[in-house]
């Protein structure tokens, strides 16, 4: 089935349901008030001169309008690329060309970001950019009144088919520059229904976003979740705000809320937190990284979301390949990443010589099946890198398997810590580091070391009134609990991790900055 395809067949049996409910200005759609201004919109945007299998970029945070355009695009086979709201003209510029986008629709601002004023610095570079529409401009309002052309989109609709590309995801930059996947119909319809089946959707469940759209977490985890499954997107703020997602919660009666750790943190530790009424929630979903057993703990006992999942996968592959389902034991929910996901296959490999390894042995995680991306757009060498002949695709995370096919993601390849030849898995340590009374938020990554080749380098972040923590204290803490190899020679304590928008460490820019703040 085709992404527009599916989304009528809801809308025809949820007319009704709210669709899209956007807190921050109170607008809200119904599915057969969003069919119709999708439907009027991908009209616009024929009649534009916007033409199947152009690239149309979309540069915007969270609102209504991502949205509207994510299923416009869909419906007309119109290629959707994801731009990241905190890019800056350089990155800009990249992607525009990279991409090949020939119509780009964005904010015309966001935060103390001038996105019109960007996009006028780089245009001049970018021949194929043949149009810019500003969301809420006179062109934009005509862009959704939709016109003559509305006719010819059912015609369209029916010509595409699922395996056509319809998306391009760039990854988060968590490791390097991002690169872009290029997804089909198939893949991600597929993996928004499976990942809402899994949450156990219906038409009643309400599923707070405040995760970015730009990210497969917001737009097919999210959107795709709920239009699969005829439940409603309710979109809190722009850009995150814990006080803001706690207050769309209650007042929108949210049964579900996705967020990537860092996110519960701060809705956890928010001083008012306890004045939310939260008591709607039922599920949600934790991704994107691991997520500390404590803060599992705290979601389930102090939100009330008993049957949170955790999600594990990449843009790549559409992106969930495990999720815990929502009968598994919390223990089983806060010490994996759950099972393979429906129609997948996984394997846990050797990444020298590709053989599977023995259930409980490290290996690197590989998957295969519907989900697995296109390709990295106009990128094959860096797309063979990573999908083998088999069609497996090699996620250079490292995973342990256990007999009963749980899965526990143990770290990335390229953030293991190789310490005078002793593997260290940074995430055990920063799990240990959760125990410490005064230690709110831990990091761990490698620096260069001339003895050992690499030392443990520990980022902390104190609890508020906690003493200082010096590498002093934190080895009394540790003796005893951990082996000598895995207690951190250095500690810094600072005040936030440098970040992706989709709340990732970025542990390549800890790295760095480590080397100029050890000196
Ligand atoms: P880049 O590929 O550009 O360096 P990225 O890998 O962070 O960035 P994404 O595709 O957004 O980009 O993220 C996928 C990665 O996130 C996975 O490969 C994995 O390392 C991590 N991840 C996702 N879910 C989980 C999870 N539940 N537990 C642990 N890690 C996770
Ligand atoms: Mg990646």
């Amino acid at each position: 089935d085709t992404i527009g395809a599916n989304f009528d067949r809801t809308a025809a049996a949820f007319g009704d349901n709210d669709a899209l409910v956007e807190v921050s200005t109170g607008r809200r759609w119904t599915y057969a008030q969003l069919r119709e201004d999708v439907e009027k919109l991908a009209g616009g945007l024929l009649a534009a001169g916007v033409e199947t299998g152009d690239r149309l970029g979309i540069w915007a945070p969270n609102m209504a309008e991502w949205t509207l355009v994510q299923y416009a695009t869909a419906k007309i086979g119109v290629v959707l690329v994801n731009i990241n709201p905190s890019y800056r003209t350089h990155e800009l510029e990249f992607v525009l060309k990279q991409a090949g986008i020939s119509t780009l629709v964005a904010a015309s601002a966001f935060k103390t970001s001038d996105y019109e004023a960007m996009i006028g610095e780089v245009r001049g570079n970018c021949p194929d950019l043949q149009r810019v529409v500003i969301i809420g401009s006179a062109e934009w309002d005509a862009l959704a009144a939709g016109g003559a052309e509305t006719d010819r989109v059912a015609g369209i609709q029916a010509s595409l088919t699922a395996d056509d590309p319809i998306n391009i995801q760039y990854t988060s930059g968590t490791t390097g520059f991002p690169k872009g996947a290029t997804l089909s119909h198939h893949n991600i319809l597929n993996n928004g229904y499976y990942v809402g089946r899994l949450c156990g959707y219906t038409a009643d469940d309400r599923v707070c976003i405040p995760v970015p759209f730009y990210h497969c977490f917001g737009m097919v985890m999210g959107n795709l979740g709920c239009t699969t499954n005829g439940a409603t997107m309710v979109i809190p703020a722009q850009g995150f705000d814990p006080k803001a997602t706690l207050k769309a919660v209650e007042q929108e009666r949210c049964t579900s809320l996705y967020g990537v750790p860092t996110m519960f943190i701060a809705e956890l530790n928010d001083p008012e937190f306890e004045s939310y009424d939260l008591s709607s929630l039922r599920t949600g979903i934790m991704a994107g990284s691991p997520c500390p057993v404590e803060v599992m703990k705290q979601v389930v006992e102090r939100m009330g979301m008993a049957e949170v999942t955790i999600c594990y996968g990449m843009t790549e592959t559409s992106p969930v390949s495990t999720q815990t389902r929502v009968d598994d034991s919390l223990d089983l929910r806060v010490s994996t990443v759950g099972r393979v996901h429906p129609h997948l296959e996984i394997k846990v490999v050797d990444p020298e010589t590709g053989r599977t390894v023995p259930r409980g042995e490290p290996g690197e995680f590989c998957t295969r099946g519907y989900s697995v991306m296109l390709g990295y757009w106009n990128q094959p060498d860096k797309t063979a890198e990573v999908i083998d002949r088999a069609r497996w695709m090699h996620t250079g995370d490292l995973a342990v398997m256990d007999d009963e096919g749980y899965v526990n993601i143990t770290g990335r390849i390229k953030d293991m810590v190789i310490r005078g030849g002793e593997n260290v898995y940074p995430r055990e340590i920063e799990e240990f580091l959760y125990t410490h009374p005064d230690v709110l938020d831990a990091q761990v990554i490698g620096v260069p070391d001339p003895r050992y080749g690499e030392e443990l380098c520990a980022w902390v972040i104190l609890r508020e009134g906690a003493a200082e923590l010096t590498a002093e204290s934190l080895r009394e803490f540790a003796t005893g609990k951990l082996a000598h190899y895995k207690i951190p020679r250095y500690v810094l304590t600072v005040e936030e991790f440098p970040m992706t928008v989709t709340g990732k460490v970025r542990k390549i820019e800890m790295r760095e900055r480590s080397l100029g703040l050890l000196g």
